[in-house]
């Protein structure tokens, strides 16, 4: 090992020849080569296989319970019994496996919606790429919020420092440089010319070339790493999971009692084996996790055909959950589509005409045009060339229109330049990036035989490295309130406002350093108006009717951020805005106070919006934040929901994020807690449908075992068999619970209070409806059985032909709930019962089998369920008293609307 040299001890010259490159990067040629012979720059993710999923899917105390029984009934030699739950275990498990697999399938394909991508150099050109088509050799450019794509030698630096707490456990940002250590055997955290993969760049700049990717990066060497979306179960399966384990138990010790009960009663202690387990797995909602996942699945896919892309799927749920939204203005809230329209300089305001990014248009002063090659204005022509000089947007010209590749705030500042025809070919020889902590960006410029400094930023940052003020070329003293003043106006115009300043240095300066930008000479500020989406106010009404707040949290200027948030109908125009300087200066106790009232808040960083989030959550907040920089990630991760931005957004902010807008859309978000909420509720009608049929059979069971030293026909034989239960419980399930997550979208999901994420699954709506629900099924399968079993006493099979009966009962009550339970308090009348069409094809299916599992024994000769046929007229006493369970459930639904209607008064 030591005797060859690791890249960090080479030279940048013997780096480049080792891999054969050079500073402007592979071509496109070579790199395709090489990625033929290196493959894909990605740490594979160890996937479980289809067998050790399959199998995976019998871990599950559900099921135990089912295996024990099937063993049970072998042992008893009733094999028809045992080979019914074996199929029950087998049904659930393929279920479990298809269902399980087509959400994991779908949650791939959102993970490859969300690709990686870095820049690179390719023949000299700046290209982006995906992360993973990156080769050795590659030259990357690297900026603040990149995640490092491979392990890269750094051969230019500008100010980098990277966080390489994923690698090293250090987390204070490291400060990169290019010098050679020849030093051996230095560990990663030590290779300051060196950038790790899976690291990230807090700030600055730089340029490396790729020596490792994949599994040879030092990231690739630790095991263990995974990236991409981590799978945290939602609350609602944890709750359902523990609430199933709970049945269980209760059921143990309820059959155990029941069981004892028996055997005192006097029934064969076989018999009462078999009641015991049936009453068990009738209790067990085996086809209920299978139904949930695929509900998940769904709405994560809905979402994302609405341009949310869930990373996290608890996020799903918790979404709906959401009270308060805490966006950024520029680009969510407002198109970021800038235009300059006014400018101050030398004193004087001007006006500037033209729309978006066409660069026509022209300078008024008042309303005279103004001649821009006059001396008059040459404060004006010099606030334009600096901004133009200190930009790295680009002005584009497509066939009719004009667009922007880079910063929009930055492309306004080409646009004004054009339409006063100033061009901006001063060779840049350095540059401090912007950042917005920062809130200001500085270049280089070769100007004439002196260089130029060349400042833009926000007023208060720049004019607080200013001294002086450019009137009529002339270098005037600075007043900078008088001047600050000019920029709150601009700004309670909704503008967003930049400053420009600039400084001549000797030639011999050719670098440029945060202490360097002093003494500077104010030139002007720009005002550019940013229209508010149109969306973006619709959906702000929707929050409101769905009570859910909405704060803007900008860098821009306070006036900027109010006049913005009246336009958006932020806040109710109560106007309460906080600043990050009066934020800064605020205890944790002091901001609890005042979060619940203040809707915006102005030159904000992304450590405040930490602490907003905080304290909200404090208050017992649901906490929806966005974020784009790297220093946002923090926040992100606090929220609820952490959402990031899908065009604008840095990769860290997205990994950061539970959910990444595509859009960047502020729209797109409460699109998704709509999703969220649809999602929800869906979820809620299969549980409130599916637990009543267990519920329900239990009871059947316990009350035919407690009530037969009173009527005799129960000691005969128990009201329904348990592969009958069984039966009931796998396909009510499969063909009539899982429809029901197709259900579509009820009105006024945006008119509802947010739910409450920490309400008990047994909250009084879950009470009340498996209650209510169980007990009308059990008393119509009761008495169906008991009805036949009195007046057919006579037909030679009525024991069996009375279970069938019951059995049949069940199913049809099961059947026609399905119904109503489309909706949880909308009466069934009101919609039609085709506006699902998979309920009405999953009641058809149960029917059908229905009828053939009756009638089996004449037209199969079998008789697997233990069924009999019944006389056809007794179809008629089964589906009316269907009909009237169905009516009862409906009427509760009207008590329930009567009463909240009247509580609303
Ligand atoms: P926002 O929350 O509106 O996105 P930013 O954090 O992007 O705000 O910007 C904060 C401030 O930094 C802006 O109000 C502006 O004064 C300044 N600024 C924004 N972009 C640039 C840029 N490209 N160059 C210089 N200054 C900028
Ligand atoms: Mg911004």
């Amino acid at each position: 090992m030591s005797n060859v040299k690791s890249w960090y001890q080479m030279p940048e010259e013997e780096v480049f020849s080792a891999l054969q490159s050079n500073q402007a990067g592979l071509s496109a040629q070579e790199a395709k080569a090489r990625l033929a012979k290196y493959g894909y720059n990605e740490l594979k993710v160890k996937k479980r296989g289809p067998v050790v999923r399959f199998l995976l899917q019998f871990h599950n105390p559900l099921l135990y319970v089912l295996l024990v029984a099937a063993g049970v009934a072998a042992f008893l030699n009733e094999f028809v019994d045992m080979w019914v739950i074996i199929g029950v275990v087998l049904a659930t498990v393929i279920i479990g496996f298809i269902q399980e697999g087509k959400a994991e399938s779908s949650l791939e394909a959102l993970k490859k919606m969300l690709v990686a991508k870095c820049h690179v150099l390719r023949s000299g050109e700046t290209q982006i790429i995906a992360t993973r088509e990156l080769v050795p050799g590659d030259v990357v450019v690297l900026e603040g919020g990149d995640r490092v794509p491979a392990d890269i030698r750094l051969f230019s630096v500008k100010n980098l420092s990277t966080d390489e707490a994923a690698l090293t456990g250090e987390s204070m940002p490291v400060l990169k440089d290019t010098e050679a250590i020849p030093r051996p055997n230095l560990s990663p955290g030590q290779q300051k010319c060196m950038s790790f993969s899976g690291t990230f760049v807090t700030r600055g700049r730089a340029h490396g070339v790729v020596v490792a990717t994949a599994k040879q990066t030092e990231l690739g060497k630790i095991a263990g790493i995974m990236e991409g979306t981590i799978r945290v179960t939602p609350p609602i399966i944890k709750k359902i999971t523990a609430f199933t384990k709970f049945i269980i138990i209760a059921i143990l010790g309820l059959g155990a009692a029941t069981f004892a009960l028996g055997i005192g009663l006097g029934y064969e202690w076989s018999y009462m084996f078999l009641a015991t387990v049936g009453m068990i797995v009738a209790m067990i909602p085996e086809g209920l996790p299978a139904a949930l996942i695929a509900a998940f699945a769904f709405g994560t896919i809905a979402m994302s055909q609405r341009n949310a892309l869930i990373r996290r799927l608890p996020a799903t749920e918790t979404l709906g959950c959401t009270t308060v939204i805490c966006s950024d203005k520029t680009g969510t809230l407002t198109r970021n589509e800038m235009t300059v329209v006014s400018i101050y300089s030398g004193g004087k305001n001007y006006r500037v005409s033209g729309v978006g990014y066409e660069p026509t248009g022209a300078f008024f002063l008042g309303d005279r045009p103004v001649d821009l090659k006059s001396a008059d204005n040459r404060d004006l022509a010099d606030t334009l060339r600096v901004g133009l000089l200190c930009n790295n947007s680009e002005l584009v010209k497509n066939k009719d229109s004009y667009t922007i590749k880079g910063d929009p705030t930055e492309g306004s500042l080409v646009v004004a330049a054009a339409k006063a025809g100033t061009n901006g070919t001063s060779a840049r020889l350095d540059e401090i990036p912007f950042e917005a902590d920062q809130q200001y960006m500085a270049t280089l410029n070769q100007n004439g035989k002196e260089n130029l400094i060349c400042v833009k930023g926000s007023p208060e940052r720049v004019l607080a490295r200013c001294r002086s003020q450019q009137i009529n070329g002339e270098i005037k003293p600075l007043q900078p309130e008088k001047v600050l003043e000019e920029a709150n106006i601009m700004a309670s115009q909704a503008l967003r406002v930049l400053a420009v300043a600039s400084k001549n240095v000797n030639s011999d300066c050719v670098s440029i350093n945060h202490e360097d930008l002093k003494d500077l000479v104010f030139l002007g500020f720009q005002g550019m108006i940013d229209p508010p989406r149109g969306e973006a106010i619709e959906a702000i009404k929707h929050c409101k009717t769905a009570g859910i707040r909405v704060v803007m949290i900008t860098g821009d200027h306070v006036e900027t951020g109010k006049a913005i948030a009246a336009q958006l109908g932020i806040g109710d125009g109560d106007g309460r805005a906080l600043t990050g300087e009066e934020l800064q200066a605020m205890s944790d106790e002091a901001l609890y106070k005042e979060v619940e009232g203040v809707s915006v808040y102005a030159r904000a960083a992304p450590v405040h919006k930490y602490r907003i989030v905080k304290e909200l959550q404090k208050h017992g907040h649901v906490v929806a934040v966005t974020g784009d920089g790297v220093n946002d990630a923090p926040a992100l991760k606090r929220a609820d929901i952490g959402v990031a931005m899908g065009i604008t957004g840095t990769e860290v902010s997205k990994e950061a994020a539970d959910m990444v807008l595509i859009d960047d859309n502020f729209a797109t978000m409460v699109s998704a807690v709509e999703e969220g909420r649809h999602v929800f509720t869906n979820i809620w009608k299969v549980i409130l449908y599916l637990l009543p049929t267990n519920v329900g059979q239990g009871l059947v069971l316990a009350a035919a075992i407690l009530l037969s030293p009173l009527i005799p026909v129960f000691a005969l034989r128990l009201p329904i068999e348990p592969v009958m239960i069984l039966w009931v419980n796998l396909i009510i399930a499969i063909a009539c619970g899982i429809p029901l997550i197709w259900e579509v979208k009820e009105k006024g999901l945006l008119k509802r209070p947010p739910r409450n994420p920490n309400e008990k699954l047994a909250n009084p709506t879950f009470i009340r409806k498996v209650g209510m629900v169980s007990l009308v099924s059990a008393t119509a399968t009761l008495s169906m059985f008991l009805a036949y079993t009195h007046f057919m006493a006579d037909s030679q099979n009525f024991l069996a032909e009375g279970q069938t009966v019951a059995f049949t009962t069940l199913i049809m009550v099961q059947v026609m709930y399905l119904f109503t339970a489309r909706s949880i308090d909308i009466s069934a009348f009101t919609f039609s019962p085709f506006s699902n069409k998979w309920v009405v094809i999953g009641a058809a299916v149960t029917i059908a089998l229905q009828i053939l599992l009756v009638y089996s024994q004449p037209l199969f000769g079998i008789s697997p369920f233990k069924t009999m046929p019944f006389p056809a007229i007794w179809w008629v006493p089964i589906i009316l008293i269907s009909v009237v369970g169905f009516l009862v459930i409906e009427l509760e639904k009207l008590i329930m609307r009567r009463k909240n209607k009247k509580s609303d008064h």
